[in-house]
C-alpha cells in the first residue's frame, strides 16, 4: 500500500502540519521550513524540533520531507542571485538537519537570459558550492522534475541526468518525481505502455533508486503543454486513469507520495480530505 499524505501549513508551529496530517489519516507529510517567498528566517529552537519529533512519533507519520523556497534558482545567470541561491540552499538543509528531515525538495532553476546548457552547468556548480559548504550533513536535496514552463530546466529526464552529470557529489543528490508537472512535460501517464516507458527512461537515465519522492497533483493543462496548474485528483487531465497506475505500481510502493493539491474547501470538507479518499480508492484500499 502506498505511502500517502500532502504538504501541510507549519502556521503555529512544525508540528501543527503533523497533526493536520494525522487527522486526515496521512501516512507522510511535506512542510516548508520557512516561509517559502523570503530569504530570511528565524533560527528553529530546539524545543520546536523536539516537538515535531514528538508529533510525528505520536501520530506514526514518517517520511517527513521539506520543500525548498521558491526564490532560489540555482540555474541563475545572475551571480549575486546565484549565491544567494546557494545561501539559502544551504539554510534549507541546515534547518532540514535540524527537524530530523532525510530530503528537500528543490526546483532546479530557471536560465533566464542564458541557455539551458549554461542553466544547468550553473544548476550543477551550485549544488557543488552546497556540498562544498556542508560536508557532513546528512539531509540531501532531491531535483524536481518540473513543468518546463518558461526557461524552467529539469523538465525532462536528460535534462537531470546531465545536472547529475556535471555535479562532483551525484551521490548526494536524488529525485522528486511530480505527475503533474511530469504530465504538463509530455510524460503521458494515462496510457500503461507510456507510463512503463516512462519507467525505463527514468531507471536508464537516473536510476530508480534515486527517486526519493513523489508529488501527486493532477494537471489542470493538457500533456506537453509545458504550464504548471495543479488540480484536484482525477478531476484534471491525467484523471483517475493516471494515478491508479501510479498508486498500485509495486516499484514505487516504498516511496513516499504527497499531495500539492490547492487547499479549498469541497462542499464543506478539506479538499484534502476527498483528495485521500480518492488516492486510497484507486490504490484499491477501499
Ligand atoms: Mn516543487
Ligand atoms: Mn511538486
Ligand atoms: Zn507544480
Amino acid at each position: 500500500m502506498p505511502l500517502l499524505g500532502a504538504h501541510m501549513s507549519i502556521a503555529g508551529g512544525y508540528y501543527r502540519a503533523v497533526d493536520a496530517a494525522a487527522q486526515l489519516g496521512m501516512d507522510v507529510v511535506q512542510v516548508f521550513t520557512k516561509n517559502n517567498n523570503q530569504w530570511r528566517a528565524k533560527p528553529i529552537a530546539p524545543a520546536e524540533a523536539d516537538q515535531f519529533a514528538a508529533a510525528l512519533a505520536e501520530h506514526r507519520i514518517s517520511h517527513p520531507l521539506s520543500h525548498a523556497s521558491y526564490l532560489i534558482n540555482l540555474a541563475a545567470p545572475d551571480d549575486v542571485l546565484w549565491q544567494k541561491s546557494v545561501d539559502g540552499m544551504i539554510v534549507e538543509l541546515e534547518r532540514a538537519e535540524i527537524l530530523g528531515i532525510p530530503y528537500v525538495v528543490v526546483h532546479p532553476g530557471s536560465h533566464t537570459t542564458s541557455t539551458e546548457a549554461e542553466g544547468l552547468a550553473r544548476v550543477a556548480a551550485g549544488l557543488n558550492a552546497v556540498h562544498k559548504a556542508l560536508p557532513k550533513i546528512k539531509s540531501q536535496l532531491l531535483l524536481e522534475i518540473t513543468a518546463g514552463q518558461g526557461t524552467n530546466l529539469g523538465w525532462n529526464f536528460g535534462q537531470l541526468a546531465s545536472i547529475l552529470a556535471e555535479t562532483k557529489h551525484a551521490d548526494r543528490v536524488g529525485i522528486c518525481f511530480d505527475t503533474c508537472h511530469a504530465f504538463a512535460s509530455g510524460y503521458d501517464l494515462r496510457d500503461k505502455k507510456t507510463y512503463q516507458a516512462m519507467w525505463r527512461e527514468f531507471d536508464e537515465l537516473l536510476g530508480l533508486d534515486r527517486l526519493k519522492a513523489i508529488h501527486l497533483n493532477d494537471s489542470k493543462k493538457g500533456l506537453g503543454s509545458r504550464v504548471d496548474r495543479h488540480e484536484h485528483i482525477g478531476h484534471g487531465c491525467i484523471g483517475r486513469e493516471g494515478f491508479h497506475h501510479v498508486l498500485t505500481d509495486r516499484s514505487l510502493a516504498a516511496i513516499p507520495m504527497y499531495l500539492e493539491t490547492p487547499k479549498e474547501d469541497c462542499d464543506g470538507e478539506p479538499w484534502d480530505a476527498v483528495n485521500m479518499r480518492v488516492l486510497r480508492e484507486l490504490a484499491g484500499e477501499r
